[in-house]
């Protein structure tokens, strides 16, 4: 529990994107995970972004998202993946601004 010399956070998001290049998940089938939030529980998809034909504006940083962008696509977890309304509160993100929203608020 000694406080370390960076701000937790910083510290936090190193770590976490030093494990995710460690593992070897360039399959495409890597699992949906959830992550709890401030605001619920989200559902959370790292996409390639190679099969993305289109344009998505980031909710994070309002910029766009380039097709062929690897990016992290998130909906709420109490909403199923079945029907259009899960589809329409899909929200693609930028991964780096998803984890800063990740973040905040803890
Ligand atoms: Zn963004």
């Amino acid at each position: 529990m000694a406080p370390r010399s960076r701000p937790s956070s910083r510290g936090l998001s190193k770590w976490q994107r030093a494990g995710a290049q460690e593992r070897p998940l360039r399959l495409v089938g890597t699992p949906d995970t959830t992550e709890h939030h401030a605001d619920g529980d989200w559902v959370v998809r790292r996409i390639s972004g190679a099969t993305s034909t289109k344009d998505y504006v980031c909710p994070g940083c309002t910029s766009r998202i380039r097709p062929a962008t690897p990016h992290v696509v998130a909906w709420p977890a109490e909403r199923p993946l079945l029907g259009g309304e899960a589809a329409d509160a899909r929200r693609h993100w930028h991964t780096a601004c998803w984890e800063r929203r990740s973040r905040t608020g803890r």
